[in-house]
């Protein structure tokens, strides 16, 4: 097969059919992306693929553009169920990645008469086997829900032509690999697979070869190279000191969206808290929140109706946001490649984004891993602060007006004594205690008046402003 010309690909020379054709005209696609220019026609010939290519790539529409077309001699408008067999199955990691993939899907094939449907845990199965009853040519599954309808006898895969797995390595990690060939048995030996993978690894080379059949191997590079696209920073830190400062940032920087990754579901859950209390339109979207809660706050953050969204990694992937401003981990993640796919939810579609990294001492080591991975060091910025001049640690409460607080106290007067002593249990509180190494002091007041941490390494930027309002230490308690 000659290299396709990607560089003056249209849509309209690949011969979709006009009704196909149409809903990409009324999409407003034009061109099509490197990995569309280079899977859909070897896809549209009936041939495996292997793609490498990364959620933001255009993938979706890479892999269901030629399953539409290869199916549509069988389109019709009968209401029995039987003309409606399942004849494609999309399995995907996530509930939000299915439901994303069923949005584009829907949009692709709005003007035929295919059914479509969403398949995932985390909500009530009624729904989705009355849809499942009436027939859906289109199944998009989590592996999980998948099988308990399997069981339920509820699904017959026997008339699958075409199978695409979709973010192929995050289904391994996730642990997917039996469901996934459980399903696979389940489906015809003869039929189509598609297999989508961000990366390409010897276990998921080793899957991708009991899978497919002489398939054609595309590869694009990562649209949103963060070398390119993402100005990434690093705001070197105290763990308790990262609220007030992220706090500073949200309102310095007034964006209409930003994605606040934390490394724990209890930790976002707090942090959203935190942020709302301040006046922050947040939410977050994590494993624990139920369906609908996350797809609502998906949606609302979409539509810029909350600028801040917290969220943990897990819940993140195949988030897919158009030119999202900003990414911020409030956590760095424990695997330095997380990084990269937090940082690469910004900086999408040509547009520049912002990456800000929040980094207390004790995770140093990980940003450490993080700069050997991109091969650069990254840059270190001041830590922001509020507008009045305060942080939040010194604010004596934090819910107050700066101008319901009598007099400004001078830098470095004391302050500990104003403050409230944090009440564990109330998470109201302004100083986190669950930031806090639980060994390194006798009283959360003392933490708050303890100097800058010795190992801070030579020649890293310091962080001023935050830490120059403190209190010198007193020597009767460090
Ligand atoms: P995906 O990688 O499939 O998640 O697609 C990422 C985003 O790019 C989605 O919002 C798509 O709607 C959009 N997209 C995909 N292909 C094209 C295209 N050829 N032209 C314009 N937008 C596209």
């Amino acid at each position: 097969m000659s290299e396709p010309d990607i560089a003056d690909a249209r849509f309209d020379a690949l011969g979709l059919d006009p009704q196909i054709q149409r809903a990409l005209d009324e999409l407003g696609y034009t061109s099509p992306t490197p990995i569309q220019v280079k899977a859909v026609p070897a896809a549209m010939q009936g041939r495996d693929i292997v793609g490498i290519a990364q959620t933001g790539t255009g993938k979706t529409a890479a892999f269901s553009l030629p399953i539409l077309q290869r199916m549509l001699p069988h389109a019709n408008t009968s209401a029995s169920p039987a003309r409606h067999p399942v004849r494609a199955l999309i399995l995907t990691p996530t509930r939000e990645l299915a439901l994303q993939v069923e949005e584009s899907v829907r949009n692709f094939c709005r003007n035929t008469p295919f059914r479509i449907l969403a398949i995932y845990g985390g909500v009530p199965m009624d729904p989705q086997v009355q849809a499942l009853r009436k027939g859906v040519e289109i199944l998009v599954a989590t592996p999980g829900r998948l099988l308990d309808h399997l069981k339920s006898k509820l699904v017959n895969l026997g008339t699958v032509q075409h199978l695409v797995l979709d973010e192929a390595d995050r289904m391994l990690d996730m642990g997917f690999i039996d469901d996934i060939r459980a399903i696979v048995a389940k489906v015809p030996a003869q039929r189509q697979t598609l297999f989508f993978s961000a990366t390409f690894s010897a276990e998921i080379r080793k899957l991708a070869d009991s899978l497919l059949t002489d398939p054609v191997t595309v590869e694009v590079a990562r649209r949103n190279s963060p070398a390119d696209l993402v100005n990434q920073q690093v705001v070197e830190i105290d763990a308790e000191r990262k609220r007030g400062a992220l706090l500073a940032l949200i309102r310095e920087r007034q964006l209409p969206q930003i994605l606040i990754f934390c490394g724990t579901k209890i930790g976002a859950n707090r942090l959203t808290q935190y942020l709302v209390r301040e006046g922050v339109q947040a939410a977050t979207i994590h494993s624990d929140k139920t369906q609908s809660e996350r797809i609502k706050a998906l949606e609302a953050f979409k539509a810029s109706e909350l600028s801040v969204l917290v969220a943990t990694d897990v819940a993140a992937r195949g988030i897919d946001i158009e030119q999202l401003p900003m990414v911020i981990n409030f956590d760095l993640p424990g695997a330095a490649e997380d990084y990269v796919h937090r940082i690469g939810r910004t900086g999408r579609a040509g547009c520049p984004g912002e990456a800000v990294s929040f980094v207390s001492p004790e995770e140093s080591r990980n940003l450490a891993d993080i700069e050997a991975l991109l091969k650069k060091p990254i840059t270190r910025m001041e830590a922001p602060r509020l507008a009045d001049g305060s942080s939040v640690a010194a604010r004596g409460g934090g819910r107050e007006r700066a101008d319901e607080r009598g007099p400004r106290r001078a830098a470095g007067e004391r302050v500990a004594r104003d403050l409230p002593v944090p009440n564990l249990r109330d998470p109201a509180t302004e100083v986190d205690p669950m930031a806090l190494p639980a060994s390194a002091f006798q009283s959360v007041e003392q933490r708050r008046t303890l100097p800058p941490p010795p190992n801070r390494r030579r020649g890293q930027a310091e962080v001023p402003a935050l830490l120059r309002r403190m209190p010198k230490p007193d020597p009767a308690v460090s």
